[in-house]
């Protein structure tokens, strides 16, 4: 090899090297950029079932903050505030996705143990001190609740910690019926709006089966399909599975 070629040979790998440098440098800032926008702490995310109908009452937490929200606490208030103490949550928020006997139950206790501030839109305010009667009108037992600090509105944003849920007014079932998008989490609490292959009753006064099907549609069906669906009672699915078999809804 010759002196010419030999720095000919230096030159290319030198040229080869930075290339390699620049590529290692375009691919691994972004890469750490993701990362660091992407470390969070993990959310609390538990399901208590509760009460004779089997209520999924939910257990949301920030992690960083220990700021939370129990979710239709509907009975069994012993067992919902035995997840929160073992949580370590502080309870910010008690939100029930309706009025129903079997939703509001366990609200008096939870918010007296809390401090919690109790959120429900106002369509619904009036089944909350009513409870003991209906459910006995089924020959089942509930407690009244007491009446809300503040009304869930379509579109509001309730923070806990450094997370956001917001509130999709999806009446129907019941006039105030909302459900509640964890967008960064990709869950969505449905009450009894939405369920695994199914969708709530309409058969009650003021139900409505067309606002039903027009609150799935437009409010829940636009979100991203691989969102989780959370039902008030039964397993969770997802709004892509909902969307194609849901046979309540893809009738229409
Ligand atoms: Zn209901
Ligand atoms: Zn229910």
């Amino acid at each position: 090899m010759t002196k010419s070629r030999t720095s000919r040979w230096l030159l290319c790998g030198a040229a080869v090297a930075l290339l390699l440098t620049v590529a290692c440098l375009i691919l691994t800032v972004p890469v750490k950029v993701l990362h660091k926008s992407d470390k969070r702490s993990p959310m609390t995310f538990e399901t208590v079932v509760v009460g004779q109908l089997g209520v999924n009452c939910f257990i949301l937490g920030c992690e960083e903050t220990k700021e939370g929200i129990v979710v239709d606490p509907g009975a069994d208030a012993d067992r919902v505030l035995t997840a929160v103490k073992k949580s370590g949550l502080t309870i910010r928020y008690v939100i029930n996705t309706h009025g129903h006997f079997d939703h509001v139950g366990g609200n008096r206790r939870v918010l007296e143990a809390t401090g919690a501030k109790l959120l429900i839109h106002e369509a619904d305010v009036h089944f909350l001190t009513r409870a003991a009667g209906s459910a006995a009108a089924y020959g089942l037992t509930s407690e009244n609740s007491p009446r809300p600090d503040a009304y869930l509105e379509d579109g509001m944003v309730l923070t806990f910690g450094s997370r956001h849920l917001k509130v999709l007014h999806t009446p129907g079932h019941t006039p105030g019926g909302c459900s509640l998008y964890l967008e960064s989490e990709g869950k969505v609490i449905t009450g009894d709006t939405l369920f695994a292959d199914g969708v709530g009753r309409t058969d009650f006064p003021g139900s409505s089966h067309e606002a039903l099907i027009e609150g799935i549609r437009n409010k829940l069906f636009v979100l991203p399909e691989r969102t989780v669906v959370y039902p008030g009672h039964g397993p969770s699915s997802t709004i892509g599975h909902e969307k194609l078999h849901n046979p309540y809804v893809r009738a229409l």
